[in-house]
């Protein structure tokens, strides 16, 4: 890297959001600097795995013809509700899942955020990996004329930054544009294992019919203990996926350890047998921000834009982050685009930016969640009292004891008022329902 470098925008961060705003960037013409501080694009990232395709058709429309490095479609996929020896599975399979190409693939992000940086290049990108920004340079008067990074005299300069480097936004934390820290109760830690097995054991046990069928399963119940969070597990080509996480409020008060969350689910009776004989081919851990529209960092500053989890962009309610994050990039390298032709980088002007997002899914979404994590603190018991109800209910009601039926639902019926009174059900199904309307 040269002593100064100069270009018309930097991007910090080569995660979905940063590339996504590099490349529209790039593609108006603009010449992009992206600074990753992973060895290489991916090198540092981890999630669960279920990338969705509208919001990279939206940043690359011809996507498919590019080869991306996608494990499977998902062509089925749904809940289990896991008790400690049961598990009630509502999942949901359809031929209607494989349109080629389909709206979601697993995929895992060594390769694919490789592949997503690559195409970047491809549009003119200038990449710079290895290479930590540590600090937004201001002139006298404040406005933003590009960044400081780790290397020796390595300074790039730029009217205006999309920033995107994350969960740990230290740098939007630096700006002002970010409170602190995130309280515990306010973000997840999941861990996850990706584990071999060969593709036809994958796909003898999971009932896939080929490579072109893959599952993904989110998990609720004994996988966190009973206490808010979720687990998954999602078919790779090759490997398994699986994971667990919890809010980090709920490993602090029952001083738990997530590995050992972890190695607990992976022996539950259930979950078991499906991974017998796999071996481990990486294990990490990684945050997610779940603070939500609330407490959203600011998202523009002068020169400024802030995008994906940086800005907390990610519906855990529907294990979306990756989407929001590259719709998100793709609108404020939008926004870049105009601020360079009318040659105007305020934060004034860059509000259009967040007006962009409030029309779109991403700020409808996470407005719409607002309560979700707050429902989940204030109602720690929900997921384990519902969860345990329904298998003991399906227990009930799929055994035959000689008995009228009507005794039997009076018994389920019990089994219901056994974990909570009347009122506290009614209660219970408000806040839910608050929780999930906004
Ligand atoms: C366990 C887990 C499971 C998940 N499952 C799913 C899922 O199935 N589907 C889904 O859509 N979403 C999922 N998510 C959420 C999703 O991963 C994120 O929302 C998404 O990755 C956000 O993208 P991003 O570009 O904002 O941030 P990131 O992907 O975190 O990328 C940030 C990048 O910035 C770099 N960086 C940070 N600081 C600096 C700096 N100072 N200088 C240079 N570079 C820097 C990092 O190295 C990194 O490459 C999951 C998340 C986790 C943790």
């Amino acid at each position: 890297m040269p002593a100064s470098l100069h270009c018309d925008a930097i991007v910090v961060g080569a995660g979905p959001a940063g590339v996504a705003a590099a490349i529209t960037m790039a593609k108006g013409g603009l010449e992009v600097c992206l600074i990753e501080r992973g060895r290489s694009p991916g090198a540092k990232n981890l999630f669960g795995g279920v990338l969705y395709t509208h919001a990279l058709a939206e940043v690359l429309p011809d996507f498919a013809e590019r080869r991306p490095p996608f494990e499977r479609p998902v062509t089925e996929q749904g809940y289990w509700l896991l008790s400690p020896d049961s598990a009630v599975r509502i999942m949901h399979k359809s031929e209607r899942y494989k349109s080629e190409p389909a709206g979601a693939y697993t995929v895992l992000r060594a390769r694919f955020d490789a592949w997503f940086a690559e195409q970047a290049v491809q549009a003119g990108v200038l990449l710079i990996a290895k290479t930590t920004v540590t600090q937004v340079l201001r002139d006298d008067s404040g406005r933003t004329v590009g960044v400081a990074t780790d290397r020796p005299e390595g300074e790039v300069h730029a009217p205006i930054l999309v920033i995107a480097e994350g969960v740990n936004n230290l740098l939007t934390q630096g700006l002002g544009l970010a409170k602190g820290d995130l309280p515990p109760r306010y973000v997840a830690l999941s861990v996850k294992e990706v584990l071999a097995l060969p593709a036809a054991e994958i796909e003898s046990r999971f009932g896939l019919a080929g490579a072109h069928e893959g599952v993904a399963i989110d998990i609720f119940g004994d996988a966190t203990l009973g206490l808010p969070g979720t687990a998954f597990i999602y078919t790779d080509a090759k490997a398994i996926s699986i994971g667990v996480g919890l809010l980090l409020a709920e490993l602090i008060d029952h001083n738990l350890r997530p590995y050992e969350i972890l190695a607990r689910f992976k022996a539950h009776p259930v979950v078991r047998p499906y991974l017998a004989g796999a071996t481990a081919l990486e294990y990490g851990a990684h945050l997610i921000p779940e603070q939500g529209y609330d407490r959203m960092p600011e998202l523009v500053g002068d020169g400024v834009l802030i995008a994906g989890d940086a800005a907390a962009m990610v519906d855990a309610l529907h294990r979306e982050g990756s989407n929001l994050a590259m719709t998100a990039g793709r609108m404020a390298g939008e926004t870049a685009l105009e601020a360079h032709r009318r040659q105007d980088f305020s934060a004034a002007f860059l509000r259009a930016y967040r007006d962009k997002l409030e029309e779109s899914f991403v700020l409808k979404d996470l407005k719409q969640y607002r309560r979700m994590t707050d429902f989940l603190d204030s109602t720690p018991h929900f997921i384990g009292t519902y969860v345990d109800f329904m298998n003991d209910a399906a227990l009930r009601y799929f055994t035959a004891q000689g008995m009228p039926k009507r005794e039997m639902e009076g018994e389920i019926l019990g089994l219901l008022r056994g974990r909570r009174s009347f009122f506290g059900i009614a209660h219970d199904m408000m806040k839910l329902l608050r929780g999930m309307r906004g």
